[in-house]
């Protein structure tokens, strides 16, 4: 019989989210052997509970603020005091110059990627991922009738090769993403990779007379280790975008709060702005929620643990490369990188047998690898460390 569904919706039902399905995956061994014996580094979902401040700027709000400004509706593109508050905060860190029509508030990355790729795409506009990535990004353009293009893997330690950027630029080239801390690789792009992106987009909007904008998705900005600085890309690309949110940062992720960094510098700024607000609008967002919004102003100055995270980090890489795993020592991010002995997604389907659940690189677009997700209780990556241990023995990685 034939279906109802749109046929875009219907081939995703037919394909679903690795990543989610590993999680569905981790509930059902979880029901069969029990929560703690079930290791699952699936989903980006952090384990360490958002700041105290945070909790505590939720009930004061709530106390102090009259609720039809905590409650109602505001100008789509979201509270003026909390924008002003935010380009203070980003112009003390990075220099800057933002007011507050240079920010937009979203509902998380994800809908700061929508937002953007709504006001910016008409169908067939190319847009460049590097390889690898975010899965999601594919959905996100085609949303919008883009085309997702991908550039491949530098695997000679996961910098982006802006040459390989350059080859994949064509005459409908509207935007490049940047991700970094990068999901799912833990590398922190530094600021010669991303001069040297820079160089080549500059004279490719030259030789096509049109603006090529970088997306810069930025929600592990926050998770840097060793001090490793994460360089700020509208001080080095004119046409820079910044997709920012509180998920990771601060532990948030379901209450779906981001924002939008929109420099007057871009071309057609004023036109990007009133149209992303639109886009915030009329895609059903209508404003970030706002109590959230009226949170996080309170908040700026605060951090998760990153110390946890780090610790996790230690524990993980060391097991790992004990047991005879090759993977690189992530700088940012909760992600570990590992290079699979056998197919990626043969490996993943291994580690099940030992109740460890990772995902496949290729569901990054980056077969050879799968990504660890160490956001997770250190007695997890303890319980994990046997399998791990046994994983590598079966595929003869130590003897
Ligand atoms: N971008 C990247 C690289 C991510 O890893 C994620 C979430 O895991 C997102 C965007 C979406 O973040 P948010 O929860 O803020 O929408």
């Amino acid at each position: 019989m034939a279906h109802c569904i749109s046929e875009k919706m219907f081939g995703l039902t037919q394909r679903n989210s690795a990543v989610r399905e590993m999680f569905e995956e981790g509930n059902r061994l979880a029901a069969i052997y029990g929560r703690e014996n079930v290791y699952d580094f699936s989903l980006g979902n952090p384990n360490f509970p958002a700041p105290e401040k945070v909790r505590e700027a939720v009930f004061d709000v709530l106390k102090t603020e009259p609720s039809s400004m905590v409650h109602g509706y505001m100008p789509n593109a979201g509270y003026p005091d909390v924008r002003e508050a935010i380009a203070c905060s980003l112009n003390s860190r990075f220099g800057t110059s933002f007011g507050v029509n240079n920010i937009l508030m979203t509902v998380g990355a994800a809908g700061s990627l929508n937002v953007i790729f709504k006001t910016l795409l008409n169908p067939g506009d190319e847009v460049l991922a590097l390889a690898p990535f975010f899965l999601e990004y594919k959905n996100y353009v085609e949303n919008f009738e883009g085309v997702l293009t991908v550039v491949p893997a530098n695997t000679n330690g996961f910098q982006p090769d802006a040459e390989a950027i350059g080859k994949a630029v064509t005459s409908k080239t509207k935007a490049v993403i940047i991700n970094s801390p990068n999901n799912p690789t833990g590398v922190i792009y530094s600021s010669e990779t991303i001069k040297s992106i820079a160089a080549v987009l500059n004279s490719k909007q030259e030789e096509y007379g049109h603006p090529i904008f970088i997306i810069s998705d930025e929600p592990y900005r926050e998770l840097a280790y060793d001090g490793v600085d994460v360089p700020w890309l509208t001080k080095l690309y004119r046409n820079t975008i910044v997709a920012y949110s509180w998920s990771k940062s601060l532990s948030l992720p379901g209450e779906r709060i981001g924002y939008l960094v929109i420099p007057s510098e871009i071309d057609d700024y004023a036109l990007i702005f009133d149209a992303a607000s639109i886009a915030n609008r009329i895609l059903g967002f209508v404003n970030a929620p706002s109590l959230m919004q009226r949170v996080v102003m309170r908040c700026l100055n605060e951090k998760t643990d990153i110390g946890a995270y780090d610790s996790n980090r230690k524990m993980l890489y060391n097991a790992l490369k004990e047991a005879g795993f090759e993977c690189a020592y992530p700088q940012g991010a909760f992600y570990m990188w590992v290079k699979t002995p056998c197919d990626d997604k043969e490996f993943s389907s291994l580690a099940k047998k030992y109740n460890i659940l990772i995902v496949p690189g290729s569901s990054f677009a980056c077969p050879g690898y799968v990504r660890i997700a160490y956001c997770v209780s250190p007695q997890t990556i303890e319980g994990a460390i046997p399998g791990f241990r046994k994983l590598a023995e079966e595929l003869g990685l130590k003897q």
